[in-house]
């Protein structure tokens, strides 16, 4: 059998065996694979089987911006090493340029940024550069990823979707905040080993490895993500939003499921 016709076949499984959405609570029937995290944020595309999930069109398409940010910021650090590596970037940094707006000029912070980051934050691995990170644009793609990876790891734990009445709570931290030990550690030490997607023997640790820790009771999963040394994703789901802490919300706010759908018709162009 071909490649093309075993991946068919693949989706066709993964639709059958779910066939609402994940990320609207299966309200809306799912009709495409939505990997999790996307295969663009992988070098040349690399990316073993595995975390691929059933999504509408309305959701899958709604989000895919915040997909190309998350690869962007995913690709920033380390700095690629090889021709292929930097052609990918700079084919990432084209397709930000054309499809969001003002994120890039949103992330420079010049020369004299560079200088003063670098000399307050003494933990960064040599050679880093710094961009600004929590700019609004990038904020709110960042939020919607995390969101995102919060509902499909949700689905991969539990075998069951969000559902309507519950929600997620991601948080992002990039390597500045990690260097200046901003991370949750107590609650990521509370984490199993993270894992990866493996495929044969090919493996992808350095790029994005994964972890959670359900409840006892299931009403509450905390997942957690790690896209080379560049970001992290802490996503917390519930089963009933109004268990989340109120007083995370401004800073950390609790995304729906179906969310996306509406944020696509609010704002068709970001
Ligand atoms: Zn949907």
């Amino acid at each position: 059998m071909g490649e093309a016709k075993r991946k068919k076949r693949a989706h066709a499984a993964i639709l059958e065996q779910q066939p609402g959405c994940i990320y609207c609570a299966g309200v809306s029937r799912a009709t495409t694979v939505e990997h999790m995290p996307p295969i663009q944020m992988f070098r040349e595309r690399q990316r073993p089987k595995g975390l691929e999930f059933p999504a509408c069109v309305e959701c899958n398409n709604g989000t895919s911006h915040s997909d190309l940010v998350a690869s962007l910021m995913g690709r920033t650090y380390p700095d690629s090493d090889t021709d292929a590596g930097r052609q990918e970037l700079r084919k990432l940094l084209s397709a930000v340029s054309n499809n969001v707006p003002g994120l890039l000029k949103e992330m420079q912070i010049g020369r004299g940024g560079q200088k003063l980051a670098l000399r307050d934050i003494p933990n960064l691995p040599t050679g880093s550069g710094v961009l600004r990170a929590n700019g609004p644009i990038v904020t709110k793609h960042m939020r919607t990823f995390g969101a995102k990876l919060g509902f499909a790891l949700h689905f991969e734990a539990l075998g069951t979707v969000v559902p309507q009445s519950g929600g997620v709570q991601p948080m992002y931290f990039t390597n500045v905040n990690a260097a200046k030990g901003e991370l949750p550690k107590s609650i990521i030490d509370m984490l199993p080993e993270r894992r990866t997607l493996m495929q044969g023997k090919r493996e992808v640790s350095e790029q994005f490895s994964y972890s959670w820790l359900l409840t006892e009771e299931k009403r509450h999963s905390v997942f957690y993500s790690v896209f080379n040394n560049s970001f992290s994703i802490l996503a917390v789901t519930a089963l009933d939003r109004s268990e989340f802490l109120a007083r995370n919300a401004d800073q950390h706010p609790v995304i729906a499921p179906g969310d996306f759908k509406a944020r696509r018709s609010a704002a068709p162009n970001c």
